[in-house]
């Protein structure tokens, strides 16, 4: 059977490692089919197709775009995109704009929290200035020991309603999902179970998603709990959604699950890549 991970991260957005080595990683854990799913950003697409030859694995180019849903940020992954695309490559641009003022503001706040110089530590992370993420603020608020984890740093100071959370306005459902098909690619809406969304609003999402085009939800990645995958894999089938799986990787460490220990796709679903290969 195929070892299929379609969700990682590189320090072209809030991975640690660089796409090479996110690569090698992948394939040390026996990855035969792997896709780097940068946050609002294609710039690490390139390297890591030429890093996923190297290793003998195959490569599906993805990207992981921030949306304003409902209230809430909600992700949608876009698999097998044209990252050349010139209406996905201007809408990823104008979905990062924004950013850099709103890390300023997260600086602001959690100085009048009692955290001086979080902007500044924070940007200390950043690979990519166009790319500043709360996750480079939980490293920075770590290794200043103000907490143990960045999971903690999230519950204490970055979620909504807590001293560090700026709210912030990202694409819209319709534009993501457009600029994914615009550019050749499959649109995924990523770890459904993150969200704080009733049964009821979770399902006009998916309603709306699948008006729209959408093929699939993730159903095994690290960002779910494991109760959560047959909950899913049963949605996804209720749907006509597809399914997919991916460890959502970031750091080496920091992964809720490391690439071994996820689990198979449940029997009972069908795969997003049923008919790639
Ligand atoms: P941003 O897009 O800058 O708002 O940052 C979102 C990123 O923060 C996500 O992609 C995750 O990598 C990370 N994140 C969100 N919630 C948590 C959490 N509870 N624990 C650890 N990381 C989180
Ligand atoms: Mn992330
Ligand atoms: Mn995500
Ligand atoms: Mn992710």
């Amino acid at each position: 059977m195929l070892k299929v991970d379609l969700h990682c991260h590189s320090n072209v957005s809030d991975g640690v490692l660089t796409p090479a080595a996110v690569a090698r990683h992948a394939r040390q854990a026996g990855v035969d089919v792997w896709a780097l799913t940068d946050h609002d950003e294609v710039g690490g697409i390139a390297a890591a197709r030429v890093a996923a030859a190297e290793q003998g694995m195959r490569f599906v180019p993805g990207v992981e775009i921030s949306i304003t849903w409902g209230g809430e940020t909600v992700h949608i992954v876009g698999l097998r995109i044209d990252e050349n695309n010139p209406a996905l490559v201007a809408g990823l641009a104008a979905t990062r704009e924004g950013r850099d003022a709103r890390g300023r503001e997260i600086g602001v706040q959690l100085e009048k929290a009692g955290i001086p110089g979080a902007y500044e530590g924070a940007l200390g992370f950043v690979e990519n200035p166009a790319l500043m993420s709360r996750t480079h603020f939980a490293r920075y608020l770590v290794q200043e020991g103000y907490c143990a984890n960045t999971a903690e740093v999230f519950k204490k100071y970055l979620s909504e309603g807590k001293p560090g959370y700026v709210p912030h306005r990202w694409a819209s459902l319709q534009d993501a999902v457009n600029w994914i098909h615009g550019a050749g690619g499959v649109a995924v809406i990523a770890h459904p179970g993150r969200y704080r969304f009733t049964q009821l609003q979770q399902g006009v999402l998916f309603d709306e998603f699948k008006d729209l085009g959408g093929a699939a939800i993730e159903v095994v990645t690290g960002s779910h709990t494991p109760d959560q995958y047959p909950v899913y894999a049963k949605l996804a089938n209720a749907y006509g959604f597809l399914a997919s799986r991916g460890t959502d990787f970031h750091a080496p460490g920091e992964a809720r699950v490391d690439f071994a220990a996820l689990p198979p796709l449940p029997a009972s679903v069908t795969p997003v890549w049923h008919d790639w290969f």
